[in-house]
């Protein structure tokens, strides 16, 4: 097995070999949800590109430390410090306290993460959990004169730093870009300029997430989460620094600026970058109504959506396009992906119904090299997906006997479809559950019909006894215009 992996280095602008600066130690962190909402598309890219990443270097023998924290403070509604605490805005908004609010759609975003087969990282710290760390950074920050106290505020002093490195670096950006694009909003009179960023913010009267400080009883700035947690267990120096694009400015840009400032030297050696997910060729956001949750794929409870899809479908349509593509959501994509997917499992069950020959007509090691290859040109799944398809028109000629293979190849066969399709593209052995997708789907249309019958004879008690033993199943009925709809919890 060739292990010579290499990763496009968002920092360089190109593929690089990959080394460890420890090896066989790996340090990987990647920038997790902010959890105010359930996760959709948009996050299962990231979580799925980097448990690719994480799977295939632990393949290699590597021993890899995967940290992905999740944001619970200090991210507000928009880039340039202002606006609310998105957690604290929906803890207002559905009278809770912001912890709820964090804990509810954390235990959400594992319950869709284990559904997609996304390994747990080896530690999700919480930033809530760091703000002793993120204060003992911005001390340092402060103390080698690059961050500056106003009103209670710290903020970052971009100019100084650039004078000394160079902020832009990673998002190819300079100064003067950014003084022509940075709006000048108000409030921001405490900065020295536009483009300066918070390290700490002084909290309002309203403001409920609040911790004090000796600048004052305030909340760190987003950035600072990130900075403080990698070098916290990872170390000043660690390998591998992923995200979403959307992150690679500021936040990215941001985080290397206070790591530099704090330790005078760059913490992270490969920078990747995963693209976005569009929705019929636009971008998502709330605003445009097409912002569909993992829970609505799985589901099928979305006006976009044609059906349900599997988790494991979902996984597939993702890893079908090149991390660093645009992937474009549309029905007919998933629905293809559902039919690449079963073709695939299809013919990893069929491997076992083959008989051996004295002789092979096939090359089982040529097709393992060319999909390891694949693999280590910077994760190209769908090159790789490829070869794997190759591979199954090769299977099914031996099974229609127009090809042959020999024992020991055919042990080669099956381990290699089962260590890439399992191990490391991470689909679940188990995923046939399009049947019991459809009988369930038959079933609640029954008890629906049972129910709406009830309904007709005014037998209110029947109604809603249906309504609440299921949601003690964790199945809400929602009675609506067009009838009854249901939907898992
Ligand atoms: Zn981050």
């Amino acid at each position: 097995m060739d292990k010579n992996l290499h990763i496009y280095n968002t920092l360089h602008r190109k593929k690089e070999k990959f080394e460890p600066i420890n090896p066989p130690f790996v340090g990987l962190y990647v920038c997790g949800p902010t959890v105010y909402g359930d996760a959709h598309l948009g996050h299962a890219r990231p979580a799925i590109t980097f448990d690719i990443l994480f799977r295939l270097l632990k393949h290699y023998d590597y021993k890899v430390r995967y940290v992905r924290n999740i944001t619970d403070v200090g991210h507000l509604e928009n880039d340039a410090d202002e606006g609310e605490d998105k957690i604290a805005k929906k803890a207002k908004l559905d009278q809770l306290e912001p912890m709820e609010v964090v804990q509810y759609f954390t235990d959400r975003y594992h319950h869709n993460m284990r559904q997609l087969n996304v390994q747990s990282p080896s530690i999700e710290p919480r930033a809530s959990g760091h703000i002793i760390e993120q204060l003992e950074m911005l001390e340092q920050i402060v103390d080698n004169g690059l961050a500056y106290e106003s009103e209670g505020s710290v903020y970052f002093d971009v100019e100084a730093y650039n004078k000394k490195f160079n902020y832009g670096k990673l998002s190819g950006r300079n100064i003067e870009d950014l003084l022509n694009t940075t709006r000048q909003l108000d409030g921001q009179k405490e900065k020295k300029n536009s483009f300066d960023f918070a390290l700490w913010k002084k909290a309002s009267p309203e403001h409920i997430m609040r911790w004090p400080s000796k600048y004052s009883d305030g909340f760190p700035g987003w950035h600072m989460e990130c900075s403080a947690m990698s070098t916290k267990y990872l170390g000043k120096q660690f390998d591998i620094h992923g995200g979403g694009l959307d992150l690679q400015f500021p936040h990215h840009e941001c985080e290397i600026a206070q790591s530099t400032a704090a330790h005078g030297q760059e913490s992270v050696k490969y920078w990747m970058h995963n693209n976005m997910i569009t929705i019929n060729g636009q971008k998502m956001g709330k605003s445009l109504g097409n912002f569909i949750t993992l829970n609505e794929f799985f589901t099928g409870s979305h006006d976009l959506l044609e059906k349900a899809y599997s988790p494991m479908t979902v996984r597939f349509f993702i890893l079908q396009a090149h991390y660093r593509s645009t992937v474009d959501f549309s029905n007919e994509a998933l629905q293809a992906a559902e039919k690449g997917l079963d073709r695939l499992l299809t013919a990893i069950a069929s491997i076992d119904k083959i008989t051996p020959s004295k002789t092979s007509s096939v090359d089982v090691s040529a097709l393992a090299n060319k999909v390891y290859a694949a693999f280590n040109d910077d994760l190209n799944t769908p090159i790789a997906l490829a070869h794997l398809f190759d591979g199954v028109k090769m299977i099914n000629s031996i099974i229609a006997g127009k090809a042959s293979i020999t024992a020991e190849a055919l042990s080669d066969l099956k381990s290699l479809y089962h260590t890439i399709v399992f191990d490391i593209l991470g689909f679940n052995k188990t995923e046939d559950n399009s049947q019991v997708k459809d009988l369930s789907d038959d079933l609640m249309q029954f008890i629906l019909q049972i129910r709406q019958e009830a309904k007709n004879n005014k037998d209110w008690g029947t109604a809603d006894k249906i309504r609440d033993e299921m949601k003690k199943l964790g199945i809400t009925i929602k009675d609506g215009q067009n009838g009854a709809e249901w939907t898992v919890d």
